[in-house]
Formats: structure tokens, C-alpha cells, sequence
């Protein structure tokens, strides 16, 4: 297993130099369709390995196989205290849990130089489930309350990262929510870069407004307050609370309700231009798309037409417009 990371990691780091840079994601291994589950099959996710791998570089983790865990070995499971429970094998109920600890700890460490923009983890497993992973409490009762003990440690490191599951990602809103945040946490870096400078910040955030509004337009006031104190801050203090408050923003959802009055606000920036029929359509395709009845993508089309035609400035540069490559379709579920 190391030494098939290891060849990835030349192969990867080859590709950096020859393409412009992509999104790293951390990915449970089995997803990708290696053997490395307990009975020795894979659980490859063709979305994952098909669509989005595509556009994203994936950074693979086994954590029950890089413990040094056989192929194939006994089932796991969780059990004891709910809040820290143990990974135990299922039949002779060996513990692996300081193995995996142990095992976590340098692996972390390593992830933490790997430029990670998120992680996407098999969904229900010991060692790498993020949420609802069942845990056998004192009775023998599963209760799923728990999450592998690696993804727990992973999530504990990282707070900011934006995590899912192969399953959550069947949904259609949980998809893209998990997608834009991992883009925007992209462009926010390249924006950004080493030196953090304000300016860069100013940048970014005047091109992010919709996007963020989109998701919470309580958040982006409280951003325009962090960006209005910008010069009162050192640029790193400054960036940390931004930062935060970007992840919580693009953390909600961003409803049918909220687009359509993102679309509203946009549409306004065409007083001038746009005919009384023109205004008309468009507003009827904003209503039309907030009652369910078209994707997001119509309306913004018409949007985004508009905005070439009438070249407006400000909304050209609105990553709201494409905040993810269009291949993926994320806007065009009813
Ligand atoms: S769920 Fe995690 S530990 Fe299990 S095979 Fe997949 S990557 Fe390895």
C-alpha cells in the first residue's frame, strides 16, 4: 500500500508541474476500486473515479491496510464508551485501537503537507465512517452515533476541511455544497497565496459576495465588517477570521429561496439595460426555478447572458456565475 502511495505521489507530483494545479483531496482507498477491504473487494464509486476525479487530484488513505492490517483480515467494529470508543475485531475482539492511533498520529502529520482542500471518507466504517458509524455500547446495542477513528482524528486536525462521504454525495444538494466549498477553498488559496497580503483579500472577497450570499447573507455582513477593519489587523489575524467565516458560510445550504434572491439582486444590476418583457422573463424563470419547477441552471444562464451582452463589470467577475466546472452539472437538478 505505501509503496503504491509512494509511486502516486511521484506521478503526482510530475502532474503539478505540468498542469495548471487541481484540487487535492484526501479519499478513503477502497472508493478508488483498490482491494484493501476486510474481505479483499473493493467499493469503487464510479461518480468519484469517473466524473470528479477528473477534476481533482485524490490523495489516497487506507488506514486499516497502512496500520499494517493484512489483506484480507478480520471485520472491526466500534464498541464501548459512545464519545471514544474502540476499534475491535469483530470475531476474536483483538483492540487495534492504539495500533491505529499510533498509525494516525504520523499519518496526519504527513497529510499535513500534502495542500489538502477536503476529504471524501467510505461511509459507515470503523476506521474511516465520519459520521453515524455504529458503536456497540455495554449492552451490545449499536448505536449510530460514532465515526472512524482515523476520520475522527482527521476532522479533529483539520476543523476547517471540508469532509463528506460516498454516500451523502448521492444527493444532489450535498454534492454540490460539498464541491463549491472544495473550489472556493481552492481559489481562496491561489487568491491568497503564501503572503496573505490584504489587498489580496479585498480581491477575493469582492469576488465572492454572491456566492456567499447565496448561503448566508448574515455572514457575508458580518465578513464586510472583518474586510471594513481589515487595516486594524495584522494580515494573518485577518485572514484566520475570514477564513472562518468562510467555511461556516459555504457550510449552509444554499436554498432555492436564497438563489433566487442572489438572481434578484443581479438581475438588478440591469435597470437600464433590459427590456420590460426581458426583465419579465427572467424574473419569471428566478420564480419558476424557486418553486421547483426548473434547475438553478436556467435562470442563470439567462443571467449569465446578460451579463456578456451588457458587459457588467462587477458580476463578470462573480464566481457565483461558475463556481465549479460546468462538466459536473451540479445546477441542473430540479
Ligand atoms: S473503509 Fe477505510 S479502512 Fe476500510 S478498506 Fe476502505 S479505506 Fe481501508
Amino acid at each position: 500500500m505505501r509503496d503504491m502511495s509512494a509511486a502516486g505521489s511521484s506521478t503526482a507530483a510530475l502532474t503539478r508541474m505540468t498542469e495548471p494545479a487541481r484540487p487535492r483531496l484526501g479519499i478513503s482507498t477502497c472508493l478508488l476500486g483498490e482491494k484493501v477491504r476486510y474481505d479483499g473487494r473493493t467499493k469503487r464509486d464510479h461518480f468519484l473515479t469517473d466524473t470528479f476525479g477528473e477534476f481533482v487530484e485524490w490523495v489516497p488513505v487506507c488506514p486499516e491496510v497502512e496500520c499494517g492490517l493484512p489483506v484480507p483480515r478480520e471485520p472491526m467494529h466500534l464498541e464501548g464508551d459512545l464519545s471514544a470508543p474502540h476499534l475491535v475485531t469483530s470475531r476474536t475482539g483483538i483492540d487495534h485501537t492504539p495500533r491505529m492511533r499510533r498509525w494516525a498520529k504520523k499519518r496526519l502529520d504527513e497529510l499535513a503537507r500534502e495542500d489538502l482542500s477536503g476529504f471524501v471518507f467510505k461511509s459507515r466504517s470503523p476506521s474511516s465512517g465520519m459520521e453515524r458509524v455504529p458503536v456497540f455500547d455495554a449492552d451490545g446495542v449499536p448505536r449510530r452515533v460514532g465515526a472512524g477513528i482515523f476520520a475522527r482524528a482527521f476532522m479533529d486536525r483539520f476543523p476547517l476541511l471540508p469532509v463528506e462521504d460516498e454516500a451523502r454525495l448521492h444527493d444532489p444538494e450535498l454534492r454540490e455544497n460539498f464541491i463549491e466549498r472544495i473550489f472556493c477553498l481552492q481559489r481562496y488559496r491561489k487568491a491568497l497565496g503564501k503572503r496573505r497580503s490584504r489587498g489580496a483579500l479585498v480581491d477575493f472577497h469582492a469576488a465572492h459576495k454572491l456566492e456567499i450570499m447565496a448561503h448566508s447573507p448574515k455572514i457575508l455582513r458580518e465578513m464586510g465588517r472583518v474586510i471594513a477593519h481589515a487595516k486594524d489587523v495584522r494580515p494573518s489575524e485577518l485572514c484566520a477570521s475570514y477564513e472562518e467565516l468562510l467555511v461556516k458560510a459555504l457550510g449552509l445550504k444554499a436554498t432555492p429561496g436564497k438563489n433566487a434572491n442572489v438572481l434578484r439582486n443581479a438581475l438588478g444590476y440591469f435597470k437600464k439595460e433590459l427590456t420590460a418583457d426581458e426583465r419579465a422573463e427572467a424574473l419569471e424563470a428566478v420564480e419558476a426555478y424557486r418553486e421547483g419547477y426548473m434547475p438553478l441552471v436556467v435562470p442563470l444562464t439567462l443571467v449569465g447572458h446578460y451579463v456578456r451582452k451588457y458587459g457588467q463589470p462587477y458580476l463578470g467577475q462573480q464566481s457565483y456565475l461558475h463556481p465549479h466546472p460546468v462538466e459536473l452539472k451540479l445546477r441542473n437538478h430540479a
